[in-house]
């Protein structure tokens, strides 16, 4: 052993099982403190005069820290939590508590690397030791087939060649018995204590299909039902561009973004369901869908903050508006577009929205009112549940035309959209109690339908629902 102790600094890694951090602090030092920060910035103002973290994060991060205190408790240590800038008070307690070291996980993105830095930069002037692992992908980027500066720009050629010459790392096992370090007296208990920002005051009234619990028992709890109680694995590729139900897609993205639960982890289940129940396109197709969000993650390497800029890592020159009347009309759900509304409602109202709904959205604010790419990121920042930097400013500048797109334009047809994934038009009813009245289809169509129709509807566009922000011309079905 090198160290007496060593603390543990949990950031996106919020687990036990498969944590590589933790398992390298038990090797390194003879005792762990493992330690949760809280940082003040991740809750104030971002940009655009939104809010960086919205209230169902809030709540999804409070319990995910209380699953893992629990475990950690059942262990017998204790998850030590702080509240103030890490970079200042995890070498601040790591000298308190007399560790040698400091462990952690890295990120890619810009405001993490500078809280890294500046956090080595002050433990070595302590004389205290820092190492961190990378931990967050699928492929350990020490075993991507090149090297990061030389990642390919496009997804199929990155995805063929990680799947032909690089492999999937087995699971992280740490010692069944680990020494805990003792805790140093004052420290604080709770989420209030911690200065957690309150959740419960705005936006927190749940209408969604499913209940987001944060932690990993949690997430592995919904494994085990996506997978093994009800199959819907083995259906997954039919049913991913749904809208409505727990199980149309895995749901996961909550705690992968907060590291409740490994890629690891879910491929390692994924290859045991395909050897013990069945292997299939579907089974093959999450496994694809855990490379895109490698893929954003070391794009975000590659490209560091051009990732956030308007030209995106294409730096390219926009034609973007700053509506600021039509970007909240979007937001608030209130743009006269049924399938936008909708979609932007369930947002607001669950803090999560399907991938085709993120699609549908993003490309009308970008491509039919052309507003700065951009709002609309830290809009989703502000509000997902799921929030993950890369995955989330990739994907947008994906739909912007200003990232990793040999088709440059994507454009969505939003009736065409509206006609193949909600043609009853049961997604509106759900979403829009205003237009309930109306039948099927015409409820994506309210701006089309003659004025019997809407009475007998009791819809007064203009009144009762906005009339539509776009004209409708550029959608043919
Ligand atoms: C504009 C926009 C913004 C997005 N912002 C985020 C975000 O902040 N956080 C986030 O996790 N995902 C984001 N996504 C990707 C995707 O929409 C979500 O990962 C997915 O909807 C989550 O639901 P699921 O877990 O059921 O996904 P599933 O379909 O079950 O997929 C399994 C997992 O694969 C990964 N994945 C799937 N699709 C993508 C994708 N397009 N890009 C990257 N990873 C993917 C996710 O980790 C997901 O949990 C965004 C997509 C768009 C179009």
């Amino acid at each position: 052993m090198r160290y007496e102790k060593a603390l543990v600094w949990l950031r996106n890694d919020l687990r036990w099982e498969d944590n590589l951090t933790l398992k390298k602090a038990t090797e390194l030092a003879r005792s762990i403190l493992p330690v949760y920060c809280l940082d003040p910035r991740q809750f104030g103002p971002g940009d655009f005069g939104l809010k960086k973290t919205g209230p169902y994060r809030a709540r999804f991060l409070s319990e995910t820290i209380q699953d893992l205190q629990n475990q950690i408790r059942e262990k017998g240590g204790n998850l030590l939590l702080l509240h103030g800038k890490p970079e200042e008070e995890i070498p601040t307690l790591a000298q308190k508590a007399g560790a040698g070291m400091i462990c952690f996980s890295q990120e890619v993105t810009a405001e993490e690397i500078r809280v890294e830095q500046a956090l080595e930069k002050a433990a070595w002037s302590k004389g205290i030791a820092t190492e961190s692992y990378w931990q967050s992908t699928l492929f350990h980027i020490d075993d991507l087939p090149f090297p990061v500066a030389q990642l390919p720009e496009v997804f199929t050629k990155f995805r063929k060649e990680c799947e032909k010459l690089s492999f999937i790392r087995p699971l992280e096992k740490i010692p069944e018995t680990v020494r805990f370090a003792q805790i140093p007296e004052g420290h604080l208990n709770s989420w209030p204590e911690m200065g957690g920002p309150d959740f419960t005051d705005e936006g927190t009234e749940n209408k969604a299909d499913m209940l987001f619990r944060g932690g990993s028992g949690p997430a592995l709890e919904r494994m085990n039902h996506y997978f093994w109680q009800t199959d819907s694995l083995a259906s997954y590729k039919e049913t991913r561009n749904g809208l409505m139900g727990a199980d149309y897609s895995s749901k996961f993205s909550p705690w992968l973004a907060m590291g409740a639960l490994s890629p690891r982890q879910v491929y390692r289940e994924v290859k045991r369901y395909e050897t013990e129940r069945t292997k299939n396109q579907s089974t093959y197709w999450l496994i694809f869908e855990l490379i895109w969000r490698d893929f954003f993650r070391f794009m975000a390497k590659k490209h560091g903050s051009r990732i956030f800029q308007i030209g995106g890592i294409q730096d390219k020159a926009g034609y973007w508006k700053e509506g600021k009347v039509a970007f909240s009309k979007w937001a608030a759900g209130k743009t006269g577009i049924p399938f936008i509304d909708a979609n932007m409602r369930e947002l607001n109202q669950t803090g999560f929205m399907s991938n085709r709904g993120r699609q549908l959205v993003a490309s009308f604010l970008v491509n039919d009112l052309e507003i700065d790419w951009r709002w609309g990121a830290a809009y989703f920042e502000q509000q997902l549940i799921d929030y993950d930097p890369c995955s989330n400013w990739g994907n947008w500048m994906y739909i912007a035309g200003v990232g990793n797109d040999p088709r440059q334009d994507r454009y969505f047809n939003i009736l065409l959209q509206a006609k193949k994934y909600d043609p009853q038009g049961t997604y509106i009813e759900r979403w829009i109690p205003e237009l309930d009245k109306l039948k099927g289809f015409d409820r994506h169509i309210p701006f089309q339908l003659p004025s019997e129709k809407l009475d007998t509807g009791r819809i007064r566009l203009g009144k009762d629902y906005p009339l539509p922000l776009v004209s409708a011309e550029n959608w043919s079905v």
